[in-house]
This record gives C-alpha cells, structure tokens and sequence, in this order.
C-alpha cells in the first residue's frame, strides 16, 4: 500500500447462501457474486469498475461501503492518517465511518422520498448522524452543497416531481455529498438519464471531485460512461477481475478478450476506423454455477484446453496493468 492508497481490498468474497435443500439436505449452493478480487483505490482517483450484468460490481460497491457483509478478505480504508479495517469494526461503529462513504444510486426517481422536501432529503444525513448542532448549521450545509450541486436554492422547499431526472440526480448528489465524505461509490449514476443530460452529470461530478477532492469508484456497463471519467478501469466477469489499467492504456490497448469485445462495442467517432463490433456467443454464466478454469473460456474467442481446466492468475504485465489470461502476451496482437 502506498501513502496515496484510500481503499485496499484483498481476496473479497462475497457469497450468498441459495434457500433450499440440496440434493443430500445440504444447502442448495451458492451464488458466488464476488469471488477473490484484490482492488486498491487511490486517494482523488475514479476507478471506473465496468462489465455485464450479473458481473458483481454492484456488489463490490456495496461490499465496501458495508451495505452487505462480505464472505471473506479484507476492505481496509484509511481516514486522516487512521487505518480502518472495515470487516472488522462493529455496525455501531460503522454508522460513524457513514458519513465519510457514500452512495449515489442509479435511479434518482426511485430514491428520493415523494414526501419529503428537497431541502429536507438533503439535510436527512447530517440530521440522522448529528453532524451539525443547530437548524441553522443544517440549512448552511444544505444551501451550501446544493449551490455545489447547481441546484437552484429557490427550490429547496418543492417536492422532488417537480424535477426533471437531471435534476433530480443533483439531489441525490447533494444529499451523498452534504456529510462531506471521502469516498463516493457512484453505482450506474447515470445509466437513467438522456445521453445529453448523463454529459452534464459526468462533468458535474468531475467539478465536485476536483473542488472537494473526492475519490470515486464508477459503477457502468457501458465503457463509454466510463472513458468519460475513470483514471483507471477494472473489467470484471462473473465476480471476478479480468483486467485491470490506466483509462488510457485500456483504451488504447485492451490485454484481455473480455476487455476488447466490450471495446469493440463502443461506436467510433474516427470514420477511418472501422466500426466491427464482437459479439460474444452466449451469455454470462450464472455465478451459481461458475465455470471451471478460466470464467470467460464459455465465450472466449481464444479458449484452449488449458483455459478449461486452469484458471489463470491475476498478473501484472506493465506498471499498473494487470490482467488474468494465460495468453495474454501471445493474444496482445489479435483483434
Ligand atoms: Fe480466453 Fe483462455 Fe485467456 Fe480465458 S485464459 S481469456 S479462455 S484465452
């Protein structure tokens, strides 16, 4: 771990029990959502953390904001030179780091409360966690976060169905970032909103993270959300990391086959370069029922006998580039 680490996550599993009896009276199995993935997050960096559905990044995120318990590893966060490890401080102690780890979620009609005031679903933070000592304290914070949030304060006494999903998604901003917090796991914060509008958002929470020095782990399946924003970018299938590098280099260079049939399908603006998009056969494997090996040797263009039997480490093949391929090198090449 370096000084500038925030999060480091090592051998994270998260599996949930599956109800029912098995076939001896056992249980029925598992659904292995995350299964051994090592992570670091830098302090002011966005990780953008993209794949299908069904990948497990939603529950990565929430893994490490402790919205579910993990199964095993460690998450350990470091907050004014203390370091935290998170499995193992009690809920009561939790809801103190709270306010330091926030969540923005994806639908922002879904989750702000129809009843509630714009001012008061912004304030609702710091009022349950006592950050402030006074009314007055809590409508400084508020009115100060929404200006943030280039919301007009003139509505800060209407209901959220006045507002348009933009809109709407700067209330849910505002009310992550009121608690000023470290941390910001932005889970497909703008998959719901016109591609227009997801532009506004994606630069608003660019301004904020310079401005208040937020660090951000960026949840999306589609790519090019996360070129948008993302330093860096993990690539995960079916609860494990597949790929992991700067933005650029995975852009430019994708290791891995998973990584370059979900960048074959981003459109390209240079005409010059065709636009051949790679569809991968089948689909996700249920991570009930994982494959044995490699994960993606199902779909993978490239599988061999040894995918099938041995699943490759997850290693390092440049500075800050990692990739789990056995063939990564001799694959570098091809499309
Ligand atoms: Fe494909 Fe084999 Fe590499 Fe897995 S290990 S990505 S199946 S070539």
């Amino acid at each position: 771990m370096s000084a500038d680490t925030l999060i480091k996550v090592e051998g994270l599993k998260v599996y949930f029990p599956i109800a029912g009896k098995g076939l001896f009276g056992g249980g029925a199995g598992e659904v292995r959502a995350v299964d051994d993935i090592n992570l670091e997050i830098k302090k002011g960096e966005t990780l953008g953390l993209v794949g299908e559905s069904g990948s497990g990044k939603t529950t990565v995120g929430r893994a490490l904001l402790r919205a579910v318990d993990a199964t095993g590893g460690t998450i350990r966060f470091w907050h004014q030179g203390e370091e935290i490890d998170l499995r193992a401080v009690g809920k009561r102690e939790m809801r103190g780091y709270r306010r330091y780890m926030q969540l923005i979620f994806q639908d922002p009609y879904a989750s702000l409360n129809p009843r509630m005031t714009v001012r008061d679903i912004i304030a609702e933070p710091l009022e349950a966690q006592g950050l402030c000592k006074s009314k007055k304290e809590v409508d400084e914070r508020v009115r100060a976060i929404a200006a943030r949030c280039k919301l007009n304060l003139e509505h800060l006494r209407r209901f959220p169905h006045a507002f348009s999903g933009g809109q709407r998604q700067r209330i849910c901003i505002a009310r992550a970032l009121v608690s000023n917090p470290d941390f910001v796991v932005c889970d497909e914060s703008v998959s719901a909103l016109d591609v227009s509008i997801q532009a506004e958002i994606l630069n608003l929470l660019a301004d904020l993270q310079k401005e208040l020095q937020l660090t951000y782990l960026f949840i999306a399946h589609d790519l090019s959300v996360v070129a948008h924003i993302a330093d860096r970018v993990a690539v995960m299938y079916v609860g494990q990391l597949m790929e992991l590098a700067p933005a650029k280099e995975l852009f430019a260079r994708p290791h891995h086959p998973y990584s370059k049939a979900l960048l074959s399908a981003i459109p390209r603006i240079d005409p010059d370069k065709s636009f051949k998009p790679q569809k991968l056969p089948g689909e996700i494997p249920n991570p009930a029922n994982v494959p044995t090996g490699c994960r993606f040797h199902t779909r993978c263009p490239h599988a061999r006998d040894r995918c099938r039997n041995e699943a490759p480490a997850w290693r390092r093949m440049g500075e800050e580039h990692y990739v789990a391929c056995h063939f990564a090198e001799e694959l570098l090449e091809t499309p």
